[in-house]
């Protein structure tokens, strides 16, 4: 497959734009470094790259295209909401609207605010939760992303429970000391870090169900002892959704069948992102009403935004939403992903290759190893040089995935049979090369 244009643009884009690119997940960088693909045009399942290339995508812009590119329910949306004024400054009927599909999908939130990001989001449902509680200090998960905001850019020390250390060059020590990482499915090690620091803990933060290693179940109890826990010791919990919110069904974890009794496993703020705004930027937090009322102008804890609760993200996220309300929407992803990742698994085990499938309704990550993936250890515990060769094995037979042995492939409603056809024989076909070349 040629990609000359892309080698191109990316020596371009090198000169201006830092590393080339404006995320550095985009980069190649974890798949053995070189061009990234620069796309042009998306519709439906498919890209089309700068040299005419076509490829069927799982990456579906790290989770918020689930309905497919350019869906024309979505697109028609924005279009209307550019014809009546990009952006007012002002309250508008719109935001309250997608305010109230949100609650009733997510009986949890009582009030929400919209901001502009997963970043944004989460950070500011650690502020509230700190002047809710009047403490400083919070658990999260080892592995789990929350965005790049200082205090969730901190990564576990050694041992079970730790204060934690800067993932990040610009993060002060000072700030790192105020988060306690513990490993993700682990009661004891929660149970260790409250004995040790629970008077200062504001909150016990996840993603309930895990995005960013793969795609992780919580254990069943683990979401019930996570909050029984942190309620005992007078925390908050934050769940962060920007990904799993309206992925699986629609709703969130605290309404996903089949995880521990809802009531058990509801959270007192929740973040959200991605999905929620159709594929505009977006965040939103919620949560209960005496801690939401903390927030300005009501309480003490400032947030605001110039750009939040803008009309085009608004409108985007309702016409999503509309979409994946349809009856049936989330079985046929599901029905679509079981039929994928049945054959990758197949096709793996036929050349030998080791691969560990997680998959959850329609999304599913892959990892390079034997053994079952519940936690970040396990996660890291494969081979990367595996992952790298098989993405750029597929990728040149015209299958987008993310260049990162960590991320999920996702099914959106556009993609089809004959999409999974395809790529499977990609994958055959892939397998094929990288038993040859061991
Ligand atoms: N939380 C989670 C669970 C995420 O996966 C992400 C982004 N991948 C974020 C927060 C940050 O969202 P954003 O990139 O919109 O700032």
């Amino acid at each position: 497959m040629n990609r000359t244009t892309s080698e191109h643009l990316y020596e371009e884009a090198l000169q201006h734009i830092v590393g080339g690119v404006n995320s550095p997940s985009r980069s190649f960088k974890a798949v053995g470094g070189g061009a990234p693909v620069f796309m042009k045009r998306a519709g439906g399942s498919r890209f089309w790259d700068e040299d005419g290339n076509e490829y069927i995508d799982y990456l579906a812009a790290y989770g918020p295209i689930i309905t497919g590119h350019a869906h024309p329910h979505i697109t028609a949306a924005i279009t209307q909401a550019a014809e009546n004024g990009l952006l007012y400054g002002t309250p508008t009927q719109l935001e309250i609207k997608l305010a109230k599909m949100l609650k009733e999908a997510i009986p949890s939130m009582d009030k929400v605010r919209f901001v502009n990001s997963g970043t944004e989001a989460v950070m500011t449902t650690i502020r509230v939760a700190r002047a809710y509680t009047k403490r400083s200090k919070i658990v999260k998960f080892a592995g789990c992303y929350h965005g790049h905001s200082d205090l969730v850019l901190v990564a576990a020390g050694s041992g079970p429970s730790t204060l934690g250390i800067p993932d990040s060059a610009g993060v002060p020590a000072s700030i790192a000391q105020e988060v306690i990482t513990v490993p993700f499915n682990d009661l004891d090690a929660l149970r260790e870090a409250l004995d040790k620091w629970g008077a200062d803990v504001a909150a016990v933060m996840v993603e309930p169900i895990v995005g960013n290693f793969g795609m992780v179940m919580p254990q069943p109890g683990f979401l019930k002892g996570l909050c029984k826990q942190a309620h005992d010791n007078g925390s908050l919990v934050i769940y962060d959704e920007v990904i799993t919110a309206f992925r699986f069904h629609y709703g969130s974890t605290q309404t996903y069948a089949g995880l521990d009794h809802h009531e058990d496993i509801i959270p007192d703020l929740t973040a959200l992102g991605k999905i929620i705004g159709g594929g505009l930027p977006i965040g939103a937090y919620g949560g209960r009403k005496h801690v939401m009322e903390q927030v300005a102008p009501l309480g003490p804890a400032y947030q605001a935004g110039t750009m939040a609760g803008n009309p085009a993200s608004i409108s985007a996220g309702i016409a999503c939403l509309e979409v994946l309300a349809a009856e049936g929407v989330y079985d046929e992803m599901e029905r679509l992903a079981i039929r994928l990742t049945e054959g990758l698994q197949a096709s793996a085990d036929r050349h030998g290759i080791p691969l560990t499938i997680n998959r959850i309704r329609g999304a599913f990550s892959t990892h390079f190893c034997n053994h079952p993936v519940t936690n970040y250890d396990e996660a890291q515990d494969t081979d990367g040089g595996l992952f790298a060769s098989f993405f750029r094995h597929m990728l040149n037979r015209g299958i987008n995935l993310a260049p990162s042995k960590y991320e999920a492939w996702f099914l959106t409603t556009a993609h089809t049979d004959a999409d999974i056809d395809a790529t499977l024989e990609a994958a055959e076909a892939s397998f094929r090369a990288m038993a040859a070349e061991k």
